[in-house]
Parts: structure tokens; sequence; C-alpha cells
């Protein structure tokens, strides 16, 4: 292990990856805005540095601090989480190989497994992740990954990670867990057993809504090697700007989380027992069917919370755009809150498959505000 990785986890995030540059001494990591660097005669590269598709001395230090945080040997940094995803499934199948997803994935993982994946001859089954017999049920003898999100989105269940990649890995299959609910300061998947922890960074990694990323990090150095190899011969990179924002974004992560996981815990409290509301679902409830799970492999519960209204779809509309301090958009994992309604905004490609989503049904993305107000405002928009 690493010094870096010996310190906890709000050092990491601070100091992981980079040192003051030496030149200068600026503490904060460059935008080094060069598609391309000088080399000292043919083949010599400065630090390995030749071509920013390849690799770019802003993105090197992210990539760094993203394993650190994880607490992976190796971290790849994208242009998205779907481009992550997207080297991940072309790094770990070929044609004729099986993956089973969760019943309930983001609606762009089974969305690009689905609609892009099956033409080149992979498979899927999905499967509750909140049921391991169920995972294990839907292993294939060409099952070559098993793929979690845990708490999965929208319907926040959750999964096993330590049970899930015994699962796996006795039927010799990789297993990934999409860690973008949790984030890192919540969940580490690795120490759990996972092979991978994957990130739409766009979320809680850089928590400002004002960049899209991802990030793939691994212990494995065959797997990693396979997606540095299709990340250049891909190139589905983040610019420089992209990568500098996503570290100014993670030095507060730790205090983000606590923030959004005490928000969270508030509003919980205010919408359990609210007549307009049918259900309210929250990893931190002891009601919640993975509430002991989620208590053994996470630090808290997070900012998301999802409900389902008495009154139906409309009720979940009106919900939706009563609100005025928590914004109606798609994503989360800002500092802002958000809401949406999944059925019909960031699970709309789920329509009539096996993963559709409840009609009733509301996501909030619980932010960083004063909490009285982002009580005040649920109050008065489910009134
Ligand atoms: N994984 C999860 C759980 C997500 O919620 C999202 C986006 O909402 C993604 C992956 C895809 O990430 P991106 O939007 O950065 O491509």
């Amino acid at each position: 292990m690493s010094e870096q990785q010996q310190h906890g986890f709000s050092t990491r995030a601070v100091h992981a990856g980079y040192e003051p540059d030496p030149q200068t001494g600026a503490v904060n990591v460059p935008i080094y805005a060069s598609s391309t660097f000088a080399q000292d005669g043919v083949g010599g590269m400065r630090n390995g540095f030749e071509y920013a598709r390849t690799g770019n001395p802003t993105r090197r230090p992210l990539e760094a601090n993203l394993a650190a945080l994880e607490g992976g040997s190796y971290g790849r940094a994208f242009a998205s989480g779907m481009a992550a995803t997207d080297c991940l499934l072309r790094s770990a199948l070929r044609p004729g190989d099986h993956l089973v997803i969760p019943n309930d994935a983001y609606g762009g993982t089974f969305r690009l497994i689905d609609k892009v994946f099956t033409q080149w001859g992979i498979e899927y089954t999905p499967a509750a992740v909140s049921d391991v017999d169920a995972v294990r049920a839907a292993i294939r003898p060409n099952t070559k990954l098993v793929w979690v999100e845990t708490p999965t989105n929208p319907l926040l269940n959750i999964g096993d990670i330590e049970a899930l990649s015994a699962v796996a890995h006795e039927a010799g299959a990789k297993i990934v867990v999409d860690n973008t609910f949790a984030s890192p300061y919540l969940q580490q998947p690795l120490a759990l057993g996972a092979d991978i922890a994957l990130h739409s960074t766009t979320k809680y990694i850089g928590g400002h809504s004002d960049v899209v990323g991802g990030a793939l990090v691994t212990n494995d150095e065959e797997l990693d090697t396979a997606f540095a190899f299709l990340q250049n011969g891909a190139g589905a990179v983040p610019g420089p700007f992209d990568a500098y924002l996503t570290m100014r974004g993670i030095k507060t992560l730790a205090l983000r989380m606590e923030r959004h996981s005490d928000n969270a815990e508030k509003i919980v409290e205010l919408l359990t027992g609210h007549a307009a509301v049918s259900q309210v679902i929250y990893p931190g409830l002891e009601s919640h069917p993975g509430h002991a799970v989620a208590a053994k492999q996470m630090r808290r519960f997070g900012g998301m919370i999802s409900v389902r209204l008495s009154g139906g779809k409309q009720a979940a509309l009106d919900f939706c755009s009563r609100t005025e301090i928590f914004t109606l958009a798609e994503s989360l994992g800002g500092v802002e809150s958000l809401i949406e309604h999944p059925g019909a905004m960031t699970h709309a490609s789920t329509a009539g498959s096996a993963l559709e989503v409840p009609e009733d049904l509301v996501r909030l993305s619980v932010g960083i505000e004063d909490a009285e107000d982002l009580l005040a405002d649920v109050a008065q928009a489910l009134r």
C-alpha cells in the first residue's frame, strides 16, 4: 500500500495524485491545454506524455486521485459515465458472452447493453441485485461479467457486494459495481471483493453539476491494460478543464456527502407517514429491505431518496412541478437539490421492458442547502 493510500479519505481527496508543481509551486493542478507534447529526440517523451488522448498532465493526477479514493491501484478517467461503461463492456466481453445486469439498472446502462451490445452478440439477463440467489440463478456457463449497482437508480435497492462478488468469482466472472449513487466516501466496492468500481463522476464526485465524466478503478492489472488500450484506442477521454473541475470537486467530497446524508435523513422523516406519500424508499430506513446490508457496507446512506405518491402518476408529476428550491432536472449528486420523474425522464428508455419503473415514482437528489428550506419546499409542494 502506498503512503498516500494509508492516509484518511479526506486527506487523499485533497492531496492524492498531485504535489505542488516544482517549477511554480501551484497548489492546484494546472490545466494543461495542450494536445501534443515536445519530444527530446524521437521517442524521447517527458514523463510519458506524447499526445493528449493517450495521456494529459491534468488527467493523470485525476486518475491517480480516483484510484486512491477507491483504494485501487489503477484509475482511468473518461468523457462520461457511459464512456466508462462502454469501455468496460468492450474490455470484459466478446461476442457470445453473457452478463447479468440489475433488473432496475440505470436506464442508460440498460439502453447501451440492450440496444447496442446485443447487436454484437452479447447476451444479458436482468436479476435483482438485492437477491443473491436470483443473481446466482441468472449466471450461465458463458457469463463473464456481473453488473451491480448499489444503491440502484432509481429504486435504491441494495446489493450485498461481498456476497455478489463471491457468486461472480465462483462462476469465473468479473464483477463491477457502479458506485455512482454512494460515492467512494460512503462505499468502497474493491475492498468488499469487486473487481471494478465504476463512476459517473458527473454526479457526487464532480459534485457541482458543471462537468460530465466517468471513471473505472481496479486492482486488476490485466483489466486496466485493456481499459488503457481502449481509452486511447477509442478516445472517449475528458479534456483537461473537465479533469481539473472534477479534481476541484473531489476535494470536498467527504464534507458534501455528510451534508447530503444529514439533509436526506431529515427529508425522509418528513416524507414518512405523509398522507400524499405511499412509500418512502431510503436505505437508511430500518423498514428498507436492504437496510442491514447497506448499514454493513456503507458509511452513511447518502442523498438520494425515492418516493411513491398516493395520488399516482399525476400526483408525481405535480410534485415535480411544484417545488421551488428543488430544481426539476435530470442528474443528481450536485450541491443543489434536484427532483425528477424517472418514468418520463432518466428512465424513459426502460418503458415496456422488464426494467420499467413505477409511474408514481419521484426521485429526489438532496443537495447541501439549509435543511429547513428544503423541508419547507417539500412540504409546500406536497400540499
Ligand atoms: N451510472 C449511473 C448510476 C448513473 O446515474 C448515470 C447517469 O445518470 C450513469 C451511470 C451514466 O453517467 P453519465 O451521465 O456521466 O454518462
